[in-house]
């Protein structure tokens, strides 16, 4: 958990990678269906883009649609949800939980990155114009696709978003410390020190691989 930008996509790409753990972005399964136009996509599209939370049974569907795919046999790491307190508590109420990753970064830091951030419209990866370039402009590195720019990531839809994580989302961390179930990294290091970090607090003890080019 924690606010847009502070990491989480990178963080959970890196951990799903090593352990084979299923990665699940909420946020990725609707940009993928607003890309295929499907009747999701309809119902979701504006909402995002002004920077809104999805109602809650929409997403609660995504996820258990998601999750009954049972394709994760060493287990789920999931981006992005839940993000208010009744997909909390539907969480708790229907999965085990090992473990909840806090990424505290400041909103002045996210903002730069959100605005800087560019995505890969094949494969998802993320980029930064100020400090993960592509070696080459506008290209993927990994699988040569098209960066492009989030629609939700303008400044108007950003500082929505950031609100409601602190209305909403943020809260929540304190229903899964009374469980002991967070731990708190320093969003503001680079993504590997974040990652060292997450690893040794979990008592993991895999290097960190590099992803296959
Ligand atoms: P993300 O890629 O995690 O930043 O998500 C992009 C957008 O998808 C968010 O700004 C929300 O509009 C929507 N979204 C993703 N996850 C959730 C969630 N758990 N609850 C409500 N809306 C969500």
């Amino acid at each position: 958990m924690g606010v847009q930008g502070c990491g989480k996509g990178t963080q959970a790409i890196m951990l799903a990678r090593d352990y084979e753990l299923t990665h699940i972005s909420v946020g990725d399964i609707f940009r993928w269906n607003i890309q295929n136009h499907t009747k999701l996509a309809a119902q979701v599209r504006r909402i995002i883009n002004e920077g809104n939370l999805v109602p809650d049974d929409v997403v609660e569907d995504v996820i258990r649609q998601r999750l009954s795919e049972h394709d994760w046999n060493y287990g789920f790491i999931l981006d992005g949800f839940p993000r208010s307190h009744r997909q909390a508590q539907f969480f708790l109420e229907s999965y085990d939980i090992d473990a909840v990753i806090h990424i505290d970064v400041s909103d002045e830091v996210v903002m730069e990155r959100v605005l800087s951030r560019r995505l890969c419209s094949e494969c998802g990866l993320d980029y930064n114009i100020i400090q993960h370039r592509p070696r080459v402009a506008d290209q993927c590195d990994v699988c040569k696709g098209k960066l492009i720019t989030r629609e939700d990531d303008n400044e108007a839809a950003i500082r929505k978003r950031i609100a409601d994580y602190h209305e909403k989302t943020a809260p929540l961390l304190d229903l899964f410390r009374h469980k002991e179930l967070v731990i708190k990294t320093d969003g503001s290091l680079s993504p590997e020190e974040i990652q060292e970090d997450i690893r040794k607090q979990l008592r993991l003890s895999k290097a960190i691989s590099k992803p296959e080019e």
